[in-house]
């Protein structure tokens, strides 16, 4: 029997413990800091924060944890995992210098090329007036990409060359990233219909999960500003399964190959955003972690013991990973009103007691009175599973209509271009 800590506190994290809580080997599910929507679960939430390694350090050694899961991306670039290691103690995710996969776009496609892994075909500068000199000789549409980290943010797909120009601008002239910006990669345009293949990860061993779909734009038909998702499922039915073994074979095991060979092995979850063109699967980003909100859809998925599977990965041992492969699981998120830009804090969340069959993930949450009230842009998600896509849509919308949903607002076509097919 096994005490796990968890770090994050987004709704991926929820997902993430409560899943390791199923397991019969696991008899507490510690969150730092979470969130309290995840105390509704049995997960016990501590008050660490994620960039506070000393106290994380001092409060596994103090609870005897077995293992720590680094949920997002942010801490395992400050070198969590590192500092767990060094001070003697076990966590599930990259060390900082193979989570640069995620950190560096610029990274991410140098080893793409050293190892001729499919991506967009693309330059990297730091000078205003060659980009621009570059993106006038190209044309348009063009995509212009922070390099560092920026929140999902740090992406401009340009329609017109005047577009690429002012993003150009902005992230090397006025300096809108910060250091993320002051390198910018520009990248070819791909068209085609995304996926996210996500796999467990230890060195070249790479097990594959089952394909999700992420919707990033805030509002329906793809319409708004990027968000870090708006609702996902999982699998996809219309990206062909031939399009995901070749994914697996060109992508993602020689990108855990590759960081082997230059020295930075990769333990913990690789995740690739692809886009299937008319010649392939090609990559448009790497993670180093879970993606938000595709683990709430594939997770439910998993048949085989979540906490068995990490502790395979920790010691070398072969993990048993099993799937549900019938039907689909969907998920929506239902966001603060004006998210991703301002909006306001202290709504109460909605009456759940009438779910069925269903499934809420808290994100954004902070507790008043016991009662749980919005406190983020993406508050809480509905998740469930039916045996089509247009039954787990009708299933998750009739459910929602029935909530009080004031002040905050969701997609009504999560899911939809599977049903267009
Ligand atoms: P990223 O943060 O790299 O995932 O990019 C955000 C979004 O921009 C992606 O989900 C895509 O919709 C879009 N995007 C990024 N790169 C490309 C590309 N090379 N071609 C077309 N769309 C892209």
């Amino acid at each position: 029997m096994k005490k796990l800590l968890m770090i994050g506190s987004g709704g991926r994290e929820h997902a993430i413990a409560r899943k390791l809580l199923e397991s019969p080997t696991v008899t507490t599910v510690y969150c730092a800091p979470g969130n309290p929507g995840m105390t509704r679960d049995g997960i016990e939430l501590v008050s660490i924060s994620e960039t506070d390694h000393t106290s994380l350090i001092q409060f596994a050694k103090g609870q005897e944890i077995a293992w720590t899961f680094v949920g997002p991306e942010v801490p395992l670039l400050n070198g969590l995992v590192d500092d767990f290691e060094a001070a003697g103690l076990k966590a599930f995710g990259p060390r900082k210098d193979a989570a640069l996969i995620e950190g560096s776009k610029d990274f991410a496609k140098q080893l793409m090329n050293n190892y001729q892994i499919p991506t967009a075909a693309h330059e990297t500068f730091h000078d205003f007036k060659a980009a621009k000199a570059y993106v006038e000789a190209q044309g348009a549409p063009i995509v212009i990409k922070a390099d560092g980290l920026a929140a999902g943010k740090g992406v401009v797909v340009a329609e017109t060359v005047a577009e690429a120009v002012a993003a150009l601008s902005d992230m090397l002239e006025a300096n809108r990233f910060g250091a993320s910006g002051a390198r910018v990669v520009v990248e070819e345009f791909l068209a085609g219909e995304e996926f996210s293949l996500l796999a467990f990860v230890d060195q070249e061993r790479v097990y594959p999960m089952i394909i999700a779909q992420d919707h990033k734009r805030a509002f329906d038909q793809d319409r708004g500003p990027n968000t870090g998702g708006m609702g996902a499922y999982a699998p996809v039915p219309q990206i062909p399964q031939e399009m995901v073994t070749t994914a697996i074979e060109t992508i993602l095991k020689p990108a855990a190959a590759g960081l082997v060979s230059e020295g930075r092995p990769f333990t913990g979850i690789l995740y690739a955003g692809l886009i299937a063109t008319e010649t392939g699967p090609k990559v448009i980003e790497f993670n180093a972690r879970f993606g938000d909100p595709e683990t709430q859809v594939v997770l439910p998925r998993l048949t085989s013991d979540f906490a068995a599977i990490i502790d395979a990965l920790l010691t070398g041992k072969e993990p048993e990973i099993t799937w549900q492969t019938a039907g689909v699981t969907l998920g929506v998120v239902v966001a603060a009103d004006g998210y991703p830009g301002e909006y306001a804090k202290g709504q109460t969340l909605p009456d759940f007691s009438g779910l069925k069959d269903l499934t809420v993930t808290y994100a954004g949450v902070a507790e008043k009175n016991g009662q749980l009230v919005t406190n983020g842009g993406r508050v809480y998600l509905i998740e469930g599973s039916a045996s089509t896509v247009a039954e787990a849509q009708h299933k998750i919308y009739s459910y929602l209509e029935t909530l009080d949903t004031t002040g905050t607002f969701y997609r009504k076509d999560i899911g939809s271009k599977a049903i267009q097919v």
